[in-house]
This record gives C-alpha cells, structure tokens and sequence, in this order.
C-alpha cells in the first residue's frame, strides 16, 4: 500500500466543524497514515490565528504584563472544538501545565508552539491515533539550525513503527530540550519532513484554495488552476510571489523525489495542483504553466563605450552592490551597457554609496536609473520546445498599449521576465493571460 503524508492548515482545522471535514478526508483514504497538524486558524476574516494569539499572550508575559486574558481566549478556543466534537480532553490541565512550563522556557518559541501541539493531540484522540510530539524527533542544533540526516532518521524510525500517526506542525527541539520553531507557516515544512522521513509517495498539502492559479485572481478574472507543475516552474512563481508552500518546505521533498499535491478542505474533490520534479509524458500541457509578478523594483543602468571588451567590468560593477548589501534580483546586459535590477526597498537607502562608488571605480559614459518597474514573469518549461513564445509575450503588450522598460530570458528558457511600469502591471498581466493561458 501507497504512503501518504498530509498536512492539514490552519483554516482546515479553525473550528470543530472544519476539524470533521478533515477526519471524512484522513478516513476517506487508508494510505493517509501520517498527518501534520496546523494550529487553528482565522473562522472568519477579521478572526485572530490561535499562533497570533499565543505571540500577544507571550509578548504580555515577557514584559510583565497581565496575560490571562488572552491564555483565557486561547483555552475558549480549544474548550468550544472540544466540546463540539464530543470528546473527552482536559484542556484546563493543559493550560495549567503550559503556564508552568512557560517559566522555565522563557523564549516565545514554546508558546507559539503550543497551537499545534494542543489541535494536535484533539485531533488524534479524535481519530483514535497515535500522537507523536514533533519535539522528540525534529531536531535543531544549538544554533538552532534544523539537523535533516538527525531528524529523517529519528522520526522515521519513531513513525514507521506506527500504523499511524498525527504529529504536530512548526516546531522541534534544541540538543537542551528546548522547543524551537521554524518561521512562520512552518507545518509545511514539519510536513514536508515527516513525508521524508518515512519515505511516502505523496506529500498531500490540504489548505483552503484548490491549489495554485495559473495568474493572481486578484487581477484577471476566474484564472485557470494549474494542474501540473515542476518544482523548478514552483520557484519562478513563488518569487514572484504565487506563494502556496513554505519555500523551505519545497527542499526535503524534492531531494527525495516525493511529489506534492495542493489540495482543498472545503473542496476535497478538486485534484489541486500537483507538484513534481517532471510531469508524466502523458499529461497535455500548456507551454505557459503560469504568470505572476511584483512591483517595487529599480533599474541601475550603466553604460561605458567599449564595455564588451573590458574584463571584470561586470564583476566589479555587482560587487559594489555586494559590498553595500544590495542583491541583485536580473541583470540583463547589451553591447555596451549593462543593467542591475534590484528591490527599491533593498536600493533606495544605500542609493547615494552605491552610485558614487560606481562613478568613482567604473568611471562609466552614463548611469540611468529608472524606478517603480513592475517584473512579470511568464513561466513555462514547455516554452523551450515552442517558437515565437516570445513574439506572442511582446505582441501581446504591445497591443495592450505597454512600453516594456526590460526583457531578461532566464539561461534556461524556462521564463520570459518582462520590466514593465508599475502602472501598467495590471493591464499587463491580464494582456499575457489573455494571450499565452487563456
Ligand atoms: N501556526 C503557525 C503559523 O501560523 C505555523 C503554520 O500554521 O504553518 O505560522
């Protein structure tokens, strides 16, 4: 039998009646045998996340201030889940023991974590289940840097010897004992490790949306989900900002070739997106898997008559930004000139350093600096086998009325990254669905 690892977030399980949904979706399917537990999130738009709660509760704390009020909210929160699913958990002996232990564990890492600890334990005395505390098996360093060989083999060995289990998302321990979280969404990163550890065939992703879009459902209208896409595609979009996982999630499983499905609580019979190193021959795809993009970039151009034959120049050029903190986002070069592309928000303060140290070591013809670019990556690994892709990208703009202030080709023609004002961003993207997705 198959192995599914799946892990469920915080909207998932915000209240009893998402809790039943996601025990239909665990019972539905046998090989779903590990499952990772978020904390409960927001019920509704302006509600508070049970991890939001326990940060002001330990921000009270640690200054001294009265906090009772907000442990009360979090204890209600547990009380009303547990209570309307039946079963039988004393959450005030676990409060009582959580105020206890936050004296001897003063930073907020252990109160944070107890979000997914407490939803987890109710979720698996719902389910009849082992609980597996992730503290026993995911282990930090003293630096608190995550030991992956350490905890695969560990929790590996801790879960195989299961039928099944549910393990708490977000955190691990410290070679001391003490509780250590990884940044914030981080269950799907513990997701992501225990599907490693135990070597599943599949990473299931259960939150709220059914999977990723192929363009921000902001700006165009119903865009088209994306049904299949690479890991690499993954990071294209992800830069720019069509954020469905952790990134850090996206390494345990991909170096273990386990593929990660995008599914939707509310909507379990929607396939999602699937996530994976390739994509089977089988499947017919659009050469365009996505779009997205972000405003706020700047353009430093410099130009210097006889530039291509000058060696290091480009060097020396990026390494005044290095110098000053300032990476680099594209640099798309010409004969003669050259072009660093940067966040403004990186740029704007070291703005004045950086351009001296420019005039006065490549002594260049010209620097032009052009701000509020909008970036717009066009993402397909199947544009490499089609022609006049790019022809169809910069016809379509052209015909939207856009004047594009940037082209760069990742090496590996997997992506068109088009500059663009940022008062043309919107226009833009719905011109390059309309043409290249839709
Ligand atoms: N509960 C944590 C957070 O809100 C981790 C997670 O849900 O992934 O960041």
């Amino acid at each position: 039998m198959r192995t599914i690892t799946a892990k469920f977030g915080g909207t998932s399980l915000a209240d009893a009646s998402q809790i039943r949904k996601v025990a239909d979706i665990i019972k539905a399917n046998p090989e779903r045998k590990y499952v990772v537990a978020s904390a409960p999130g927001k019920r509704f738009s302006d509600d508070i996340k049970v991890t939001d709660l326990l940060y002001s509760c330990y921000s009270e704390f640690a200054k001294g201030s009265e906090y009772s009020d907000i442990l009360a909210k979090i204890k209600a929160r547990y009380a009303d889940i547990i209570s309307e699913l039946g079963i039988n958990f004393d959450i005030s002996a676990e409060i009582e023991t959580i105020e206890y232990e936050l004296r001897k564990y003063p930073p907020a890492d252990y109160l944070a974590s107890r979000g997914e600890y407490l939803n987890s334990k109710i979720i698996a005395q719902l389910l009849g289940w082992a609980f597996v505390d992730a503290a026993e098996a995911i282990f930090f360093d003293e630096n608190g840097i995550f030991e992956p060989a350490k905890t695969y083999q560990a929790l590996g060995e801790k879960l195989k010897a299961l039928p099944c289990a549910v393990i708490p998302g977000f955190y691990g321990s410290m070679p001391d004992g003490r509780i250590k979280t990884f940044s914030r969404g981080g269950s799907d990163i513990t997701g992501s490790i225990v599907a490693r550890s135990v070597g599943a065939d599949l990473y299931e992703n259960w939150t709220d949306v059914s999977g990723m879009l192929s363009a921000d459902p902001r700006i165009v209208d119903k865009p088209k989900p994306i049904e299949y896409i690479t890991y690499t595609e993954l990071r294209e979009l992800s830069y720019m900002g069509a954020s469905v996982l952790h990134e850090d999630a996206v390494f345990p499983v991909r170096t273990a070739g386990i593929p990660v499905n995008i599914r939707n609580t509310n909507s379990p019979d929607d396939n999602g997106t699937l996530i994976a190193a390739s994509i089977p021959h089988d499947v017919k795809r659009n050469p365009v898997t996505g779009i997205a993009g972000r405003k706020g970039f700047s353009s430093i151009r410099v130009e210097k008559s006889q530039m291509n034959g000058q060696t290091g120049f480009g060097a020396r050029l990026l390494h005044i930004f290095a110098r000053n903190g300032v990476p680099f986002e594209h640099c798309p070069t010409g004969i003669d000139t050259i072009s660093v592309v940067v966040n403004s928000s990186a740029f704007d303060s070291k703005r004045d350093d950086i351009l001296r140290e420019i005039k006065n070591e490549l002594s260049p013809d010209f620097i032009t600096i052009e701000k509020n670019l909008a970036a717009i990556a066009v993402v397909g690994e199947g544009m490499i086998s089609v022609k006049g892709m790019a022809a169809k990208v910069f016809t379509a703009l052209a015909e939207a009325g856009v004047n594009i202030r940037m082209i760069d080709q990742g090496s590996d023609e997997l992506n068109i990254i088009i500059g663009v004002d940022e008062s043309d961003y919107e226009k833009s993207i719905k011109a390059l669905y309309a043409a290249m997705i839709q």
